[in-house]
């Protein structure tokens, strides 16, 4: 079989990539492994907002731009819903917070989002004495149904085989690849966490951080906001929410643990005081960065070997505008910035 590229892993970098080549008509064919998941188990938020500090998040403007319509067109394309606006609700936990939402909201990259002024708490159920300031224009992509509905795509037009990528199996040729039966001009490793198993890339400094997250049930809630507190609880319906997340740098696994149920469950007992029952927990590794910027590049040595990794937190943002750039950089030799290319580390 002749391809343009063989993607390997498809999380949400491999199907931005996988789109950056439909839309230019390029030949394809992903290996999927199920060796990671973090993108099957991400609350799926889009926020231009740090929430800490109340800064903007990095290049979120450019970023939001190109993902919303690149979100929409899947939606169009495969008659599915995964993009709800959702307004974010974040409590205070002091005055001096307070005074700093109004002076931040008049920053000209904010006003987009922060809403200037004070929203009083009116749900009995949510402890918040300092009330909360309020984001719009942010909301939350349901990364599992349209990473799943990617795949049975794939599946049909036998464009996905379903194991591990097997490094040493490469042949070098001069512009191209064999792998196995497939040859290639090029291969785009998308591996999310994988990357440490990637003998050609793994030398880049990856900062893995472990996360875990809860669904619960709570009729009495109410709630139709995303609420940031010590953790963040996301409606996603029939009174089920999100409720996460965890940041652990020590567990290499993507198990859910004991510790983590226990993190959060306390976490969200200082935010609400209803019912609730857990009906799913689950865990996955994000892929970040020493430097917190994603990697993006071309091998130095082999050029027909690639990379788009380190979408860290953020990954529902950033994956589309990476895709595009690293698409652009491979077919027509531009530029990468230098804060994303993995120049910066040789
Ligand atoms: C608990 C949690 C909550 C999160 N919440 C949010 C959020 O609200 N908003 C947000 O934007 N981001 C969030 N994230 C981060 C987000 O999940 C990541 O930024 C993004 O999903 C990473 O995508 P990826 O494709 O790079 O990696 P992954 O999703 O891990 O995909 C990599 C894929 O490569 C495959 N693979 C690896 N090696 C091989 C191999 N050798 N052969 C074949 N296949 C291979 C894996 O099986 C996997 O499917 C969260 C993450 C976690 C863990």
């Amino acid at each position: 079989m002749h391809v343009d590229f063989i993607i390997v892993g498809l999380g949400l970098a491999g199907v931005a990539f996988a789109e950056e080549l439909r839309k230019n008509g390029k030949t394809f064919i992903v290996y999927e492994d199920n060796s990671q998941n973090s993108s099957l188990v991400a609350g799926g938020m889009y926020n231009p907002v740090v929430l800490k500090r109340f800064t903007p998040v990095w290049n979120a403007k450019e970023q939001l731009e190109i993902a919303l319509p690149f979100y929409k067109k899947l939606e169009d394309r495969f008659d599915k819903k995964y993009q709800y606006s959702i307004e974010i609700c974040r409590i205070f936990k002091s005055i001096e917070e307070q005074n700093n939402w109004f002076t931040k909201s008049d920053n000209s990259l904010l006003e987009e989002y922060m809403i200037p002024k004070i929203i009083k708490n009116t749900n009995q159920h949510v402890k918040a004495p300092f009330d909360c300031g309020k984001l719009k224009n942010t909301g939350r992509i349901d990364v599992n149904l349209l990473a799943n509905d990617y795949r049975e795509n794939l599946r049909k037009s036998k464009k996905m085989r379903e194991v591990g990528f097997k490094y040493a199996d490469i042949i070098f040729e001069e512009e191209s690849i064999e792998y196995q039966d497939v040859k290639s001009k090029h291969i785009v490793f998308c591996e999310g966490f994988g990357l440490k198993e990637n003998p050609f890339f793994n030398y880049l400094p990856m900062r893995e951080a472990k996360g875990e997250l809860l669904t619960i049930y709570s009729p009495d809630l109410k709630v139709d906001y995303l609420i940031k507190s010590a953790v963040f609880i996301m409606p996603i319906g029939n009174d089920l929410y999100k409720v996460g997340a965890t940041f652990n740098w020590k567990d290499k696994t993507k198990l859910p643990t004991p510790d983590g149920k226990n993190e959060l469950e306390s976490k969200l007992n200082s935010v609400i005081d209803c019912d609730y029952k857990i009906v799913d927990h689950v865990a996955g590794i994000r892929p970040t960065v020493l430097d917190r910027r994603p990697l993006l590049g071309i091998h130095k040595k082999h050029k027909q070997l690639a990379i788009l990794n380190g979408l860290g937190t953020r990954g529902v943002m950033i994956a589309p505008l990476m895709a595009k750039k690293l698409f652009q950089n491979i077919e027509k030799g531009a530029q990468l910035d230098k804060e994303i290319d993995i120049a910066r580390f040789e």
